[in-house]
């Protein structure tokens, strides 16, 4: 067997990602598939065995990669209904817009709502080998939801190992090439938030609060979490924040303006912004399509760069 013969066909089909050895009758194949999602991968792998084969030697390919270095982005809230999911998904579609490869995972077990906000609604994840492959959107932000792991519409009163291991499959997933994991975590400091303090060490935590939620205690404990377990807090985002008139778009602050912004202050963590109580946004996310995809979004643009910019120094 001509070792050159071999050589010149595996490069012919993995270029500078294949390396050859032939020992004795064995001929060995180590491919590098960093930066490849699975169905390339596993394309590659079926090149290369075609490629490298020969009658009376035995084959072996080894199959390595880089681990994509993934960046956790946290959103929680103190309490339900502040506007978390709504943030999330626009934040994850807004850091998209500007050039990260994101996915957003919904792991809101009390109310996983970002099929609905990402207008994905009722399609399932498929698995390959037991990993589970995220759903496209029309957003261009993969995504997977804790509601995308049960029967619609049956409410999921899991405990605390189940919701670990639903959390895991989700942040497991077969995420390709994509960079950043913005995880919509459920609102206050259960089961899920310790686990993915814990177990899944996010990058950062985004804490989201109505200019009411910040009085009170619900919003300090969120904080608080992050900062005992060591998960540096890139800000808070306040939703809610003004009324934005129907008519003439104008924001106004019937509750007086800037509470959130002192709050942030005193606990010590920067302000990413403000997001107008609009009843635009609401209608928008209920119809799946979120503001943050327009051409004309002045809202989540802003606070997408910051948190970029935060990420990038890191
Ligand atoms: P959470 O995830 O904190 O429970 P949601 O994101 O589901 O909250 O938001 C609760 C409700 O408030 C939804 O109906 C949503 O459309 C609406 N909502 C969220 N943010 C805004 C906003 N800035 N302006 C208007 N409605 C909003």
């Amino acid at each position: 067997m001509d070792e050159k013969d071999v050589q010149a066909a595996v490069r012919a089909v993995a270029g500078e990602r294949a390396t050859l050895r032939i020992e004795g009758s064995r001929i060995g194949v180590v491919i590098d598939a960093s930066g490849l999602d699975a169905p390339r991968r596993d394309a590659l792998e079926a090149a290369v065995r075609m490629a490298a084969g020969r009658p009376g030697y035995e084959l072996r390919i080894v199959v390595t990669a880089e681990r994509v270095a993934r960046r956790i982005v946290a959103v929680a809230s103190g309490k339900g209904g502040v506007g978390k999911s709504t943030v999330s998904a626009n934040l994850a579609i807004a850091l998209a817009q500007g050039g990260r490869r994101v996915g957003l995972v919904d792991a809101d077990i009390y109310g996983p709502s970002q099929p609905r906000l990402m207008a994905v609604e009722g399609t399932r994840p498929e698995a390959r080998d037991k990993v589970l492959l995220p759903v496209v959107t029309p957003y261009g932000v993969p995504l997977l939801s804790m509601g995308q792991l049960v029967e619609p519409g049956r409410a999921i009163a899991w405990r605390g190992p189940m919701t670990a291991g639903a959390l895991g499959q989700l942040i497991d997933a077969d995420w390709g090439a994509t960079d950043t994991l913005v995880v919509d975590l459920p609102p206050g400091t259960g089961d899920v938030q310790l686990t993915m303090v814990q177990k899944h060490r996010p990058t950062g935590a985004i804490i989201v609060s109505t200019p009411q939620d910040l009085a009170l205690i619900d919003a300090r404990r969120a904080i608080d979490l992050f900062r005992k377990a060591g998960v540096p807090i890139i800000g808070l985002i306040e939703n809610m924040a003004g009324y934005a008139c129907p008519h003439c778009g104008e924001v106004s602050d019937p509750f007086g303006r800037g509470g959130a912004e002192a709050a942030a202050q005193e606990e010590g963590i920067p302000f990413l912004g403000r997001v107008p109580l609009d009843i635009t946004i609401r209608t928008a996310s209920d119809a799946g399509q979120p503001p943050a995809a327009l051409a004309d979004d002045r809202v989540f643009a802003p606070v997408a760069a910051q948190v970029a910019e935060w990420l990038a120094a890191r």
